[in-house]
């Protein structure tokens, strides 16, 4: 159980003073210089040891990620580009962090950045987070009057700087070569990859793309060890992780705890629990609405982390968890999400472009009962069709909510058509 001294983020909640001073006063630019002063290799080699594995959805091993990085430059420049474009449904963990605590964060861009050998890093914010935007955006101004930023930063010997730069409402740009390319000021269409962004990133050069999260939690592994991180958690699935509940609890929240804490702890220690009990819950999204749901016989025995959840079928991916009440219209819910993806798609590919909305359509006619029973197996084909066969992860994403509904709502499905059938057949014999 992670306890108050545990917790990275000590100003979550935003009680406390999110200024230079009080971020300071809470242990945030604590021999900062000194970090950076051990070395590149030492950095990147704590990073690989925490097991920190990347916070943004995909959780590809961050060090790792940071090794793909030329050490020494080819004559292009090296770039950090952080992803704040938070859009995923249900998830709002970055937010918080931007708002209250922009501090450990602005640290974690020039401890990576130095790790990673790059003198410049552009945060990317949604479009949306205009308050976060402005919080940040005096805390950056903050560090660099203090000298924490800028020609020898921190007094580390690295000129370093930073800069906020904001989108425009697009899911897609939270995708990060569609990111890049937005960056760049255009359209924001992902890119295929390979070449990877380490290879081949902003206007051309070697960069890495982390997430908000990531990148906060890295001074403080620095500072308290490789060791500290990767005790909490299970092994492959370390450290502690920002979670964030919304639905059908007494007290949704977002809470930085123990990765692999089981799901009804979670929800019971911090959320008050399921609105009228445990028995109540029928379902739960837990990582944002692009995994497949959990069914209440599956949620009992559910462990927060990336491997448990994807042996599952699902996914721990931004740990944005959604719950829902046995009040819930399941099919509705799922529909809406489908709507979501239809209207977010770029277009770029004809399987998501075309097969986005095949499958909101077919949802509309599920959603009030007016479906053929046999379309139910078709939608499930067509899901087939547009997962794995796109350019970036969209696709799947609009694949795999409505891949679980079918698996584990089937049932529901069809007794809405039957009843539907039934009323109408009924209506007609009346006539
Ligand atoms: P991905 O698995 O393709 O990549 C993850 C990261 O690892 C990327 O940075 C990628 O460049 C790197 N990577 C992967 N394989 C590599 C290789 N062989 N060599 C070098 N680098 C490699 O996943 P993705 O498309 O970046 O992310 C998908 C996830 O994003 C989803 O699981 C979803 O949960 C999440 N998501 C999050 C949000 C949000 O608001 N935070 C929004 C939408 C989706
Ligand atoms: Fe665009 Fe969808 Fe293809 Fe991604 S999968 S590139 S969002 S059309």
């Amino acid at each position: 159980m992670l306890t108050d001294q545990d917790r990275i983020f000590t100003n979550i909640y935003g009680m406390a003073d999110r200024s230079l001073k009080g971020a300071q006063a809470r242990g945030a630019w604590d021999g900062t210089a000194d970090l950076i002063k051990k070395g590149r290799d030492w950095i990147i080699d704590e990073v690989k040891g925490s097991g920190l594995r990347g916070r943004g959805g995909a959780g590809f091993p961050t060090g790792l990620k940071w090794s793909f990085m030329p050490k020494e430059s080819d004559g292009r420049p090296s770039y950090l580009v952080v992803n704040a474009d938070e859009s995923e449904p249900g998830t709002c963990k970055d937010r918080e962090i931007m708002r209250h605590d922009p501090h450990l964060f602005i640290e974690g861009c020039l401890v990576a950045s130095f790790a990673m050998n790059a003198h410049a890093c552009y945060i990317y914010i949604r479009g949306e987070y205009i308050r976060e935007r402005e919080a940040l955006q005096v805390a950056i101004d903050e560090a660099y009057d203090a000298g924490l930023l800028g020609k020898n930063a921190a007094g580390s010997g690295w000129d370093f700087d930073l800069y906020l730069h904001h989108g425009a409402g697009a899911y897609i740009c939270g995708e990060e070569t569609a990111l890049l390319e937005s960056l760049e000021g255009r359209k924001g269409m992902p890119r295929l990859k390979p070449p990877f962004p380490a290879n081949t990133g902003l206007y051309g050069a070697p960069t890495t793309v982390n997430n908000v999260e990531s990148i906060a939690v890295v001074p403080t592994i620095l500072r308290r060890g490789a060791g500290w991180f990767s005790s909490f958690g299970r092994e492959n699935n370390a450290g502690t992780k920002l979670f964030a509940i919304s639905g059908h609890v007494e007290n949704p929240c977002v809470v930085e705890e123990a990765m692999s804490i089981p799901l009804q702890e979670l929800l019971e220690k911090h959320c008050g629990g399921v609105r009228g009990g445990w028995k109540n819950l029928k379902t739960v999204i837990p990582g944002g609405s692009s995994v497949r749901c959990l069914p209440h016989t599956v949620c009992d025995d559910a462990i927060m982390d990336f491997d448990w959840l994807r042996g599952q079928g699902s996914g721990l991916g931004t740990a944005a968890v959604i719950v829902m009440d046995q009040s819930t219209d399941i099919i509705k819910a799922i529909w809406r999400l489908s709507k979501f993806y239809k209207h977010e798609s770029c277009g770029q590919c004809t399987p998501c472009r075309e097969g986005t909305g095949w499958m909101m359509r077919v949802m509309d006619r599920l959603v009030t009962g007016d479906a053929e029973p046999e379309e139910i197996d078709m939608l499930l084909d067509v899901t087939k069709q547009v997962e794995g066969h796109t350019i970036c992860a969209l696709g799947d994403a609009a694949a795999w909510p409505i891949q679980g509904l079918i698996q584990h709502y089937r049932e529901e499905i069809e007794d809405r058509i039957k009843a539907k059938r039934t009323g109408r057949m009924g209506a007609m014999a009346a006539e």
